[in-house]
């Protein structure tokens, strides 16, 4: 704990949160006149839980994962902005990140006023846990890194991530936001043996509740209750909660299978096209795709309305679209699509 309070923003430290009547009383009653709610049933006139304890512990026992060591956000960008907030202070502490990589750590740090060293990655996008060390200085607080990564589609060797993290001496960010489509296992089972180490999920993308906003942490419970302070009071909508146990219920091995099985039909199809250069190894539900112009296979399938990402000016992608894998049948309007170009 000592470790990690001193990376902590000295304010945020000191800082007593906001209470709200639920935290006052936790029991069950059988009227509650505590909150100015409205006392006439609408279904939504009561205040959801702040600390979200119905859904940590399905969470709990779904990952394996203390509920203590577990903090949900309106989203991970939530998480990524929480967890600058406690621990860097605007205008003196500093981010890396690798590049490229998922757009809002560069946000999120340049609304906190954080300078962000952004460390390419090598050839192939692979880690290069020497050339990241160097970047970090006495003030660089957080380190973000992503696998499988976005948008290059690759999972990084857990014995590279970990030697990352045992060496920095801030706080290293893993974001695993594609880890159910990968090949590569998840960090979680590292978290109690690492203490400076957070590792981001989310229900957006293999769990299929984009729409809900529902991020995901895992942390030590130190670094937990610190995020718990910082974040709104109730972050976390009652209809959120309800709905994510309800979703939660719904089994996604089979989803994830098709999702992997048309991953590798296209990464099969794609290379047919003469205008296609390169696909990357993908352990994510996305393929990063090379081509002759980017720009105008992107219009072409705008045109017959099928919208991909254009990474085409982004630093390390040049060239690339990002393809994220759909249904079969979109699958096979993507492809069609492409046989007209
Ligand atoms: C999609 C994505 C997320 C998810 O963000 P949410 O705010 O939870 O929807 C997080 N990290 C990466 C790298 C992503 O690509």
């Amino acid at each position: 704990m000592k470790e990690i309070d001193a990376l902590v923003r000295p304010n945020i430290l000191a800082l007593s949160p906001y209470s709200t009547a639920r935290d006052d009383f936790k029991g069950k009653a059988e009227v509650y006149i505590d909150a100015n709610e409205s006392p006439f049933p609408s279904g939504w006139n009561r205040y959801p839980d702040p600390r979200q304890k119905a859904l940590k512990a399905r969470i709990s026992a779904l990952k394996g994962v203390p509920a203590e060591s577990i903090f949900i956000g309106n989203g991970s960008d939530e998480a990524i902005d929480v967890l600058m907030r406690v621990f860097c202070t605007p205008g003196h502490d500093e981010v890396v990140s690798i590049a490229p990589s998922y757009g809002m750590y560069r946000v999120a740090a340049d609304i906190n006023d954080l300078p962000l060293t952004e460390v390419q990655l090598g050839e192939g996008f692979s880690l290069e846990p020497e050339k990241l060390l160097a970047a970090c200085t006495e003030r660089t607080k957080l380190l973000f890194l992503c696998s499988p990564n976005n948008p290059s589609g690759n999972a990084f060797a857990v014995s590279d991530l970990l030697r990352v993290a045992e060496a920095f001496r801030g706080i290293t960010v893993v974001d695993e936001a594609y880890i159910d489509f990968s090949s590569q296992p998840s960090l979680l089972p590292q978290l109690a043996e690492h203490p400076r180490l957070v590792v981001l999920q989310t229900l957006s993308k293999a769990r299929g509740m984009a729409a809900l906003r529902l991020g995901l942490a895992f942390a030590a419970p130190r670094i937990v209750e610190l995020m718990s302070r910082v974040k709104y009071p109730y972050n976390i909508n009652e209809a959120a909660q309800k709905l994510a146990l309800e979703v939660l219920e719904n089994p996604i091995e089979g989803q994830v299978a098709t999702v992997l099985e048309e991953r590798a039909r296209l990464e099969r199809e794609l290379p047919r096209f003469p205008f296609v250069r390169k696909i990357w190894p993908s352990d994510a539900n996305f393929l990063l795709v090379q081509v002759d112009d980017a720009d105008a296979t992107y219009d072409h399938l705008t045109r017959d309305g099928i919208i991909v990402r254009n990474r085409n000016r982004v630093k390390g992608c040049q060239g690339c679209l990002r393809i994220t894998v759909g249904l079969p049948e979109e699958n096979d309007k993507l492809l069609k699509s492409l046989s007209k170009l």
